[in-house]
């Protein structure tokens, strides 16, 4: 489950509909995988350079005119918030996205002198000479379409229903995840999702999940809105365009064909809600199934054809959709099926084929549908497509220069000290109950939290990278990829391994595992720096840490034990108890108005405001483990507790414009950061640091403080 939004901070398994726990969601943020045949990422200028940070806090960036009991928020970060532009082109700034333009631009420059320096046939030559293909406009002109080519005639040479089957298999990939770092779209029929079993963890399951639409989502078939009708007729302006640039006639009439055929698809699409629903995801069926539940489609082909031939079970996440498609097949006439498949490879292939096919898609994908009007410089969609086809060999490239030895030890001490806070924040608790406590402490006991990077590192023997070849690079990635999701499936389960690259700016919660991956990437200052004390690293990288553990002990890992199974440890009662303490956090959030006409959801964000409060507390209980039980040495006049909250408040430091931050209080279950800052007011540790008094804005009555873990 996702912790974070792709491109900035991706996943975090206990958050449903995570879009950034420990970060502001960048609504600029480019999907980190675009998905096949989908959006080439807008671009983004250049964003101011961050200043230099001076005693490990941004002292200049405080408006010490602020009381802190008055708006904490200011008081941390209230002149870089006067100071700070907004880039042109981007709808929010703050923490995250500065921590992510820096890594990319290292990231940029580790592959170019992998390009330049690393020995033929080596792991660091593959991802030199993938960047280098990718960057090569020149070659990818010359050769046009002829890559392209072999896979538009193999389309056409198809002649019935059998030869569609095998078709539909073959583009079966690995590029879906239905609750890790949640990707729900896939531009093939189906996609695969290799990964622990539901029921029985130590062993792979084959999840198949629902896709073919190229569109984002069903209710863009389906929506009878003026907006979305609109998006209907220029994506189908849009498949006209590209056949004619893949040199197929009628590309008018073909391409309404493709959109009729894609809103049938559509139609037997579960929703996004219930796609998040791990109850409604888990159904086990086994191959011949398919046949009886689902026919219409040559099922025996299709997984012969996709890898899968020897494979008896299966969890299906959307039943409706798999039975859709075996009816699509059996009902719409073979031509169809060739249009659709060829406005499909099209879409696959355009981020590597001519400057035509580029700015198509992105007139559709960047402009139409997330309102860009510049497409991202090409040396950052390099960088992204590198790290897709690579991305454990452009992360271990990072952690070599970035993230020594030292500094991963030092976070697995940060790591085993938050650990220990919150076993004893369990024993304390007063509304769980005495035998869940048990069952919590077991889970925390075996909880894997992995730190910078994996311990062992995915091999790439067997990845073919041709110099000058951008398209077959790409294709003989993504199968290269799917490739070793199936060879994973009969083998126990591993969990060790990684479900984000190193280098990411990001977090995940793996809950099947009962681990947690926390990448190098977001490892960095002003999260994690090993130039200032502990302290402040305790209340930045230190509370995101901490909400990531909570969220394998709230309501939502209630629903996977200490195996990761898919098994409720709570009662009843503790479910009731636990619901009974948020009330009051959702009415402390509920109060805060960023606009006059709209206030924060309190429940909405409640399950994400429970983890930042947890993640808070945890956090200082482990900075005074660290200290022996004192406070921290005073630094620039500040005490060791005000360095702890400073440094905490302004990871959170954002400009949002106003749209884009309406949009997020009405959709997003993070609380803006302006107002996570806030989560301070619940620690009786924070009034005493800074002598906030009652009368003053934030203060609470030490009844009124929430204290849920
Ligand atoms: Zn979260």
């Amino acid at each position: 489950m996702r912790f974070a939004p792709a491109a900035l901070l991706a996943a975090c398994a206990a958050c449903a509909a995570c879009a950034a726990c420990t970060k502001e969601p960048d609504p600029d943020a480019a999907p980190r995988r675009p998905r096949p045949g989908a959006p080439t990422a807008p671009s983004r200028p250049a964003p101011p350079p961050a200043r230099p940070i001076a005693a490990g806090i941004d002292l200049a960036g405080m408006d010490r005119a602020v009381r802190p009991g008055d708006d904490f928020f200011a008081y941390a970060n209230g002149t870089w918030m006067a100071q700070t532009e907004i880039p042109a082109d981007r709808a929010s700034y703050g923490t995250g996205a500065i921590v992510s333009e820096l890594t990319a631009k290292r990231t940029a420059e580790l592959i170019q002198e992998a390009a330049a320096k690393a020995a033929p046939g080596t792991d660091a030559r593959k991802v030199g000479d993938f960047y280098a293909s990718y960057m090569d406009e020149v070659a990818i002109e010359a050769r046009g379409t002829a890559p392209l080519q072999p896979t538009l005639d193999a389309i056409a040479a198809l002649k019935d229903a059998a030869g569609l089957a095998a078709m539909l298999g073959s583009t079966i990939r690995a590029d879906v995840d239905a609750f890790n770092n949640t990707q729900l779209h896939t531009g093939n029929v189906l996609g695969l999702w290799v990964a622990a079993d539901l029921a029985a963890p130590t062993r792979y399951a084959a999840f198949l999940l629902q896709g073919g639409l190229g569109l984002p989502d069903r209710d863009f078939y389906i929506d009878p809105a003026p907006r979305m009708a609109d998006i209907r007729a220029r994506y189908e302006a849009h498949l006209a365009a590209m056949f004619k640039l893949a040199g197929l006639a009628d590309g008018a009439a073909r391409a309404k064909r493709v959109i009729e055929l894609e809103a049938r698809l559509a139609r037997a699409h579960a929703t996004r809600v219930d796609s998040s629903d791990v109850h409604k995801g888990n159904n086990r069926w086994k191959r011949s199934d398919f046949a009886a539940r689902a026919p219409g489609l040559d099922w025996e082909r299709f997984f012969a054809a996709a890898g899968l031939a020897s494979q008896a079970d299966f969890i299906v996440w959307q039943p409706s959709a798999v039975i859709g498609l075996g009816a699509t097949a059996r009902d719409v006439p073979l031509p169809t099926w060739k249009d659709y498949l060829a406005a499909r490879a099209i879409a696959r292939g355009a981020a590597v084929l001519p400057k035509a096919f580029v700015d198509e898609q992105f007139a559709f994908y960047g402009t139409v549908l997330s309102g860009s009007t510049k497409l991202r410089d090409r040396w950052k969609r390099a960088v992204d497509a590198t790290s897709e086809a690579l991305g454990e060999v452009v992360g271990k490239l990072y952690v070599e220069r970035y993230f020594p030895a030292s500094e991963k030890a030092r976070a697995e001490q940060m790591v085993k000290n938050e650990l220990a806070a919150f076993g004893r924040r369990i024993d304390a608790l007063t509304w769980m109950s005495a035998a869940t406590k048990a069952r919590a402490k077991a889970k925390l006991a075996v909880l894997k939290v992995s730190v910078g990077y994996p311990d062992r590192w995915r091999d790439h023997r067997g990845l073919d990278i041709a110099p000058g070849d951008a398209y077959g690079n790409a294709e003989r990635a993504r199968l290269f990829h799917v490739k070793a999701a199936l060879r994973k499936l009969g083998t126990p389960v591993d969990r060790g391994e990684w479900a984000m690259d190193p280098h990411l700016v990001n977090a995940v919660n793996l809950p099947a595992l009962n681990a947690m991956n926390f990448p190098a990437g977001i490892l960095q200052p002003p999260f994690f720096d090993p130039k200032r004390p502990a302290v402040m690293d305790y209340g930045a990288i230190g509370a995101v840490i901490g909400h990531e553990i909570s969220h394998s002990f709230d309501d939502q890992g209630s629903e996977f034990d200490e195996t990761g199974r898919l098994a409720n440890w709570w009662t009843k009662e503790d479910l009731a108890h636990f619901k009974e303490a948020a009330a009051r956090l959702v009415k402390q959030y509920d109060g805060y108005r960023p606009f006059p006409d709209l206030a924060i959801n309190g429940t909405l964000t409640l399950g994400e405001n429970i983890a930042d409060l947890a993640g808070l507390a945890v956090a200082y209980d482990a900075y005074r483990i660290a200290q022996g039980g004192k406070q921290a040495p005073v630094i620039a006049g500040l005490t060791g507790d005000q360095q702890f909250f400073l440094a905490f408040a302004q990871t959170w430091r954002t400009k949002m414009r106003e749209p884009a931050l309406r949009q997020r209080v009405l959709t997003d279950g993070h609380s803006p950061g302006q107002y996570r800052a806030l989560t301070v007011r619940n620690l009786d540790v924070w009034y005493g640091a800074f002598g906030v008094k009652a009368g003053e804005a934030l203060y609470l009555g030490p009844s009124d403080r929430v204290r849920m873990w």
